[in-house]
C-alpha cells in the first residue's frame, strides 16, 4: 500500500495528469463510440471499422486535402493500423514505434528496434507490423524476432519485453495485439515455415505469459484424434495466429482466426488437422476454446482462416462473420458456433461446391481430392485468397461489408516437403493463375447472401483495408499509391489523391475539436508485391510515410 501512495505521487510530481492514466477498460470497450481518440485495432473492439463520423461525406469529400504527412524513413510495406489517444498518433512499423502529434504531425518519439539481421528470413510475405495496442499508459507491439514489448506512451522508453519464442525455428510475430479482460492477447506468425501456431495471453503490467493455446493439439490433447497421419505431421502443423481478433465484452469471449495447415501437402497429415484455418472462440483470462469452426478442413490450398472476425448483429442475432480467403462467407451464431450462412463472396471458387448448411462442411470438388492425392491441379481462389489480410470495414445500417477481393487461381501440384528450421516448408510446387477479367475489386457485399451490390475493378489488385463512414464513403487505397473514397451506395469513386507510394494500410477517421480527419499510411511492399512478379508494380517507389486528411477551404 505504501509503495502505490509512493508510486502515486511521484507521478504527480512529475506532472503526469490523469490521462496519461486512462485507456481503462471501459475506454477500450466503448472506443467505438468516442470518435475523439481511436484506442482499439479495427476502430472497436468489433473490427467493423466502421465511423460515426460524417463532416467528410459525399457532398464535402471534394475539399479533402492533406494536413500533414510524416516520413517513417522506412522502405517496406506499410501495414500498421494507427492509433489515436489525447492528441497523440502512435503507428509501427517493422522496426521502429513513433509518437506524433496528431494534429501536426510532428515527432514526440520514436523507438527504434533492433533485431538480428538474419530476421527478416523468417518472416514469410513482408517485413510488416499491423500496429499496436494501448491501455493503462503503455503502448504494446509485437516483434519480427517474436518479441511482445511494452513501451511507456508519454517517452517511448520500454517498460518489459518477453520472448513468446526463438524465431530461428521460423516463428515471427507481426500482430497488433488486444487488450482484452485486461489480458494482452497475441497471436504468432510463420505458418509456411512448418511452425506449430499459438495464441498466447501477458499480464500487460508486467509482461507475464499467463496461458498459450495451442492451434494444434499434441496427442492425447482434444482435436488431435484429427491428425491421422501416426507421425508427427502435428508438431509442424501450422495454424498460425497472425492477424487480429475481436472482442465482445458482454460474452467475455475473444474470436481469433488460425491460419493454414502444413505442409500444404495435404495427403501426408489425413483427418481434419484442427484447429488449423478454424475460427476460435476464446476466454481471454485463460485461453480455453470455448467453440470452433473450422472453414478449411484438411486444407491443401493456403486457405488461412486469419481473416479478421466481424461482430454484429443480423435478424436479431449476435453474429461473428468472416470473408474467408476460401472464398466463402461466413456468418456464425457466435454464441455457440453455429453456422447461419456461408456463400461464395467471389466469382471464381472451384475448391468446393457450397459449404453444407447440415454438418458445415465444404462439399469439395474434385479439384481439392485430386490435389490431396498428389494430382496437379488449378485452384480458384489461389494462396492470395478470394479476400488476402487487408480488413474489410462493415456498416451496420446498410447491413453491407466492404472488402477488397481478389480474383487469381493458382497452379499446384503437392510435393514431398523438406524440413528444416526456418526455412520455407510449402509441400506444393505453384505458379500464379492469372485472370481473363480484374484480378481484384473493391466489393460491397451482402454478408447472409455473398451477393455483391456494387463493384469497383482493378486489374493491380487492392491490398489495403477498407473504411466506412456514417458519411456515405468508402475509403481504401491502391498499390499505385492513389488514397480513394467511393459512395458506400453506388460504388462510385468520388475522390483520391496521390500519395507517392503504394498503399497496403489501414485507414481510420477520429476528430479532434471539431474537425473530422482521416489518416492512412503509404508505403509500397508486402505480400502482393513480393510474390505476384507483377512489373507494372516496379515504377511504383516503396518509402513508407503516414499522411492526414482533413476538409480544406
Ligand atoms: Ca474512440
Ligand atoms: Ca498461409
Amino acid at each position: 500500500m505504501a509503495l502505490k501512495q509512493i508510486s502515486l505521487a511521484a507521478l504527480l510530481a512529475l506532472g503526469v495528469h490523469s490521462g496519461a492514466l486512462a485507456q481503462s477498460l471501459d475506454d477500450l470497450k466503448n472506443d467505438k463510440n468516442t470518435p475523439g481518440d481511436i484506442l482499439t485495432y479495427g476502430m472497436g473492439y468489433d473490427l467493423t471499422r466502421h465511423s460515426a463520423l460524417k463532416q467528410i461525406n459525399t457532398d464535402t469529400v471534394k475539399n479533402l486535402r492533406p494536413v500533414w504527412t510524416y516520413s517513417l524513413a522506412d522502405t517496406r510495406g506499410q501495414e500498421s493500423f494507427p492509433l489515436v489517444h489525447d492528441g497523440v498518433m502512435y503507428v509501427t512499423t517493422h522496426n521502429s514505434t513513433v509518437a506524433l502529434d496528431a494534429l501536426t504531425g510532428k515527432q514526440i518519439w520514436k523507438q527504434v528496434i533492433e533485431y538480428p539481421a538474419e530476421t527478416p528470413r523468417v518472416a514469410c510475405c513482408g517485413i510488416v507490423n499491423r500496429g499496436a495496442a494501448i491501455f493503462n499508459g503503455k503502448i504494446y507491439r509485437t516483434t519480427l524476432d517474436a518479441y511482445v514489448i511494452a513501451l511507456d506512451a508519454k517517452t517511448g522508453k520500454e517498460v518489459w519485453r518477453t520472448n513468446s519464442i526463438d524465431f530461428k525455428t521460423g516463428y515471427s510475430m507481426t500482430v497488433a495485439p488486444i487488450i482484452a479482460d485486461g489480458v494482452l492477447i497475441t497471436g504468432i506468425s510463420g505458418g509456411e515455415y512448418g511452425i506449430r501456431g499459438y495464441i498466447e495471453g501477458y499480464d500487460p503490467e508486467n509482461g507475464k505469459r499467463l496461458w498459450r493455446t495451442y492451434t494444434v493439439p499434441a496427442p492425447g490433447e482434444p482435436g488431435s484424434e484429427t491428425w491421422k497421419d501416426g507421425g508427427d505431421a502435428w508438431k509442424r502443423g501450422g495454424g498460425p495466429t497472425w492477424l487480429t481478433g475481436s472482442y465482445d465484452p458482454d460474452l467475455n469471449t475473444v474470436y481469433w482466426g488460425t491460419g493454414n495447415a502444413a505442409s500444404w501437402n495435404a495427403g501426408l497429415r489425413p483427418g481434419d488437422n484442427l484447429y488449423t484455418s478454424s475460427i476460435l472462440a476464446l476466454e481471454p483470462k485463460t485461453g480455453k476454446i470455448k467453440w470452433h469452426y473450422q472453414t478449411s478442413p484438411n486444407d491443401p490450398f493456403d486457405h488461412d482462416g486469419t481473416n479478421e472476425l466481424i461482430l454484429t448483429e443480423l435478424d436479431g442475432k449476435k453474429v461473428v462473420m468472416q470473408a474467408s480467403r476460401n472464398g466463402f462467407f461466413y456468418v456464425l451464431d457466435r454464441t455457440n458456433g453455429t453456422l447461419i450462412a456461408a456463400n461464395k463472396f467471389v466469382d471464381n471458387v472451384n475448391w468446393a461446391n457450397k459449404i453444407d448448411m447440415g454438418t458445415g462442411r465444404p462439399d469439395v470438388t474434385e479439384i481439392t481430392t485430386k490435389a490431396r492425392s498428389g494430382e496437379e491441379v488449378v485452384y480458384w481462389p489461389s494462396a492470395f485468397g478470394g479476400k488476402n489480410w487487408s480488413p474489410m470495414a462493415y456498416n451496420p445500417d446498410m447491413k453491407i461489408a466492404f472488402a477488397n477481393t481478389l480474383n487469381i487461381g493458382m497452379k499446384y501440384k503437392a510435393v514431398e516437403p523438406q524440413y528444416r528450421p526456418g526455412v520455407f516448408y510449402f509441400g506444393a510446387e505453384f505458379a500464379w493463375e492469372w485472370p481473363k477479367g480484374a484480378r481484384g475489386s473493391l466489393r460491397a457485399i451482402d454478408p447472409m447472401t455473398g451477393k455483391m451490390k456494387w463493384q469497383a475493378e482493378s486489374d493491380i489488385p487492392r491490398m489495403a483495408a477498407v473504411l466506412s463512414t456514417a458519411g456515405g464513403l468508402v475509403f481504401t487505397g491502391t498499390q499505385t499509391g492513389e488514397f480513394e473514397a467511393f459512395n458506400s451506395e453506388n460504388g462510385s469513386k468520388v475522390w483520391e489523391y496521390n500519395t507517392g507510394s503504394g498503399i497496403v494500410g489501414q485507414p481510420v477517421t477520429w476528430e479532434k475539436d471539431g474537425k473530422q480527419y482521416v489518416t492512412i499510411l503509404s508505403g509500397s511492399g508486402a505480400v502482393y508485391v513480393l510474390f505476384s512478379g507483377d512489373e507494372r508494380l516496379a515504377k511504383t517507389p516503396a518509402g513508407g510515410s503516414v499522411w492526414t486528411f482533413a476538409l480544406g477551404d
